[in-house]
């Protein structure tokens, strides 16, 4: 088993984490429910303070437990985990647990998490049971987020963040996936494979700040939405054709107008023309975006399907 670490400038926790989640380790491996190898990889997400050096020192003092990946650059939380994971995979873990490094997320939980792997499931992930610690604000606008997400057809977990295990066939699967702008929380559901659930109370973050500043969690969202859905195109589409449905009440009560004298010369076709030709010109752009959605789906050449098992 591997533990998954995205590390952001995290320099003030990162020993704490480090510490606990070794603590953890040891006892899941006296009590033989992981194998001897498992270990825990930090990804240094191209960090400004001393997050690599944290981490390269770590690794001096445990070779065989403490792994690193360092990106280049700042590449965000999700390709960061990303890293992560294809490296579990690459030294060939048969299971790993990603996690925030603040420990928000309760390492305890990951007891019944690995139990849940052991009765069939492929992922297991970490639902939150309590959004106290966070404010009114994040608690409103995800659950927001997450209705809206369903409204647009994406699968995602109310309340799972990145806290979850996957399995070697899960990761296996998730290294298919080419594209570029990655949001995990609703490619993994859309996986499919057998999924669990676990819950634990989502705690504060130990030391530093959030890496998630308001800006960063709109561009979240909005990555979720446009990756995972063409709706938005498709909506044109509704609007134009109202557009012209307006249009042709409009022509009525133009036309009744103007017969009954009470229009001023030239208003009734320009009445007429302006619903129709707005209508329709919203219809041609709701038309191209059907293509453009089409062409994205393709561009993003998602694997078709996974196949659980065959006889
Ligand atoms: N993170 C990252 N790259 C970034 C931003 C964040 O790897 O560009 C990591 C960060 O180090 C942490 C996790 O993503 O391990 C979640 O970030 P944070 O705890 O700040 O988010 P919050 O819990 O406030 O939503
Ligand atoms: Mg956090």
């Amino acid at each position: 088993m591997m533990f998954v670490v995205p590390c952001y400038n995290e320099e003030e926790v990162l020993s704490v984490t480090a510490s606990t989640l070794r603590r953890k380790l040891l006892a899941l491996k006296e009590s033989q429910s992981i194998g001897m190898t498992s270990g825990i990889i930090f990804v240094d997400d191209g960090s400004k303070d001393a997050t690599w050096n944290i981490i390269e020192r770590l690794h001096d003092e445990d070779p065989d437990t403490m792994h690193g990946v360092k990106l280049a650059h700042n590449k965000g939380h999700q390709n960061a985990l990303y890293a992560g994971l294809m490296q579990a995979l690459h030294i060939g873990a048969d299971v790993s647990v990603s996690m925030d490094a603040d420990l928000q997320d309760d390492p305890d939980a990951v007891d019944q998490m690995i139990e849940e792997y052991r009765n069939g499931a492929e992922i297991v992930f970490g639902v939150r049971d309590n959004r106290d610690t966070d404010t009114a604000f994040k608690r409103g606008t995800a659950h927001a987020f997450y209705a809206f997400m369903g409204w647009l057809g994406a699968e995602t977990v109310p309340d799972h963040a990145d806290y979850r295990l996957m399995s070697h066939v899960a990761m296996e699967a998730l290294s298919q996936y080419g594209e570029v702008n990655l949001f995990l929380r609703g490619i993994v559901p859309s996986l499919g494979f057998r999924t669990a659930k676990v819950y634990y109370k989502r705690g504060a973050r130990v030391a530093g700040e959030s890496k998630y500043p308001l800006g960063k969690m709109v561009t979240f969202a909005l990555e979720g939405v446009t990756s995972f859905s063409t709706k938005p195109l498709s909506l044109i589409v509704t609007v134009g054709v109202l557009s012209v449905i307006i249009g042709v009440v409009m022509l009525v009560y133009t036309l009744v107008s103007v017969f009954s004298g009470h229009a001023v010369a030239g208003w009734g076709s320009l009445m007429c023309s302006l619903w129709f030709i707005g209508g329709f010109i919203l219809m041609a752009v709701g038309i191209v975006g059907e293509y453009i959605g089409k062409i994205y789906l393709e561009v993003k050449a998602r694997p078709r399907y996974f196949v659980e098992k065959s006889f």
